[in-house]
């Protein structure tokens, strides 16, 4: 398996042996081009048609339906925090042209560090011309008062009457937070009230946005069609960093420049979805490659049986990751850091107990040839990120490691 390890890390993050064995095979002639897949024109018709094939693909593993478009483009999840508001304040704009900057509204739901960064970058961006509302901050709910580690009951979620947009994160990376998909869970999906209400938006529908950079593809998504955008950087589930993949309702699809106008703030044309959308994603050069391997994993999940088979895989892989975490919980020496019913299926956070503990879970982790397994800098602890390219038997892997390092630490 050329020495290769299992990589349990967060982002960039492992794709299936398969996929990478047929990209070397692009990198050196792409589609019977003779020429390869880094060197190729984006206008050539095998790479248009290949970006309509990675298109269709999305659209059918995730059920999208005629009234989204799907688009490619670039500067990943963090450069759609901006993007976002700017092409959502366009459209508040237009749809409302004397709202004041106290009547333009952003809410954000803050379950996580990435929601939070969301929030603080929309804050940048409309100083002086809109106001940036926190429609639930999960630290409150949490167990130590300062942490994010669960979803707050859907009650305590506090909408505006006319939102510019309402954002939200479905997995939080870094925390290890995700919204359940059991509609029956505390920590479901916790927007079907603002949908039935439709409260947002004098008639127009509701700009309902998510950041799904972590669980894209991991599972069908619930309620897609309600949302106004979706959006996700490529390097976890699908491919390559350099790739963000959109999904956009077409209401939101509007005129920038028409906007400005009328007051809203200058959009730059590469940002403006329309822009992208009247090019069919090929406004200007795209990240072809990291454009070219998520199309051979989105080839493979097709093969595969498509995102009920995922979820089932992904499910099971979660479900026994948490279930040795709990043995561990109960002997003393690991602790979950999320509360029950919100915790990630794609990334797994726990802590190991005693003086230099982690450090020796690590190195025993590494020696069995499994890495990635640290927590991000910002909140330490061990995360195991379970992406789909993340087989069973190297989950069974890891659980039978653990098991062992809790029989020597007990
Ligand atoms: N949102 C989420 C949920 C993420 O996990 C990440 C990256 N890990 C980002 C946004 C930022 O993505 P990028 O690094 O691609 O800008």
């Amino acid at each position: 398996n050329h020495g290769r390890v299992i990589n349990f890390g967060a982002g960039p993050s492992a794709l299936p042996l398969s996929v990478l064995e047929e990209a070397q095979k692009g990198l050196l002639n792409f589609s019977g081009t003779g020429i390869g897949i880094a060197e190729v024109s984006h206008r050539s018709k095998e790479f248009t048609a290949f970006v309509d094939q990675v298109e269709k693909n999305i659209r059918t593993l995730l059920d999208v339906p005629p009234t989204h478009r799907i688009l490619l483009t670039q500067g990943g999840g963090t450069a759609q925090f901006s993007v976002v508001v700017l092409n959502l304040l366009a459209r508040h704009r237009l749809l409302h042209p004397t709202a004041t900057p106290e009547e333009t509204t952003l809410d954000y739901v803050v379950t996580g560090s990435w929601s939070k960064k969301a929030a603080e970058e929309a804050r940048r961006l409309t100083a002086g011309h809109a106001t940036v509302r926190t429609v639930v901050d999960a630290r409150v709910y949490s167990k130590d008062g300062q942490s994010f580690d669960n979803v707050p009951p859907h009650a305590e979620f506090r909408f505006s009457a006319r939102p510019a947009l309402v954002h939200y994160c479905e997995n939080e990376t870094v925390d290890g937070v995700e919204f359940a998909h059991d509609a029956q869970s505390p920590a479901a999906f916790p927007f079907d009230r603002l949908l039935e209400t439709a409260g947002a938006g004098g008639g127009a529908l509701v700009p309902l946005v998510a950041d799904y950079s972590s669980s894209f593809l991991c599972r069908p998504i619930p309620r897609l069609a309600d949302h106004a955008v979706i959006y996700a950087g490529a390097q976890k589930n699908l491919g390559p960093a350099g790739l963000a993949i959109l999904i956009v309702r077409e209401d939101c699809i509007v005129d920038v420049d028409a906007a400005a106008r009328l007051g809203a703030p200058p959009v730059p044309l590469i940002l403006s979805y329309k822009q992208l959308a009247d090019h069919g994603s090929l406004y200007n050069t795209p990240s072809v490659f990291a454009i070219y391997v998520a199309g051979l994993v989105l080839e493979r999940m097709k093969a595969s049986g498509g995102l009920l088979y995922y979820e089932a895989v992904n499910k099971r892989k979660a479900q026994k990751l948490y279930a040795v975490i709990h043995e561990g919980e109960q002997k003393g020496l690991f602790r979950r850091k999320v509360q029950q019913g919100s915790e990630s299926w794609m990334n797994v956070v726990f802590e190991v107990l005693g003086e230099g503990s982690e450090n020796k879970f690590l190195e025993g982790a590494e020696q069995e040839g499994m890495k990635g397994l640290k927590g991000h800098r910002s909140v330490g602890g061990i995360r195991v990120s379970l992406y789909n390219a993340i087989t069973e038997p190297e989950v069974d892997k890891l659980i039978a490691f653990m098991t062992h390092f809790m029989k020597e630490s007990s």
